[in-house]
């Protein structure tokens, strides 16, 4: 068996990673709304609250948790 600390991020299994960026962005906390910058009391998207929860299907998450978890890997588990 490899000796697991020295895996890279790249060389985890690709549904792995998936699942830990999921998590990783349910885990987050509420993020600006995209829609209006929470600039917009009528928003329909933050119902003007100007935050939203996180959303783990959004491309631009998975990208930014997913640099995240790149560079603090492996201190991150
Ligand atoms: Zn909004």
């Amino acid at each position: 068996m490899k000796y697991a600390f020295n895996l890279e991020w790249n060389e985890l299994p690709e549904e792995l990673r998936e699942e830990k960026i999921r998590q990783f962005i349910l885990d987050g906390e509420k993020r600006l709304c995209d829609e209006c910058d929470g600039e917009n009391i009528y928003c329909k998207t933050c119902k003007g609250l100007g935050q939203v929860d996180p959303d783990p299907d959004n491309l631009h998450e998975q990208e930014e948790a997913e640099e995240y978890i790149r560079i603090h890997f492996p201190i991150y588990f």
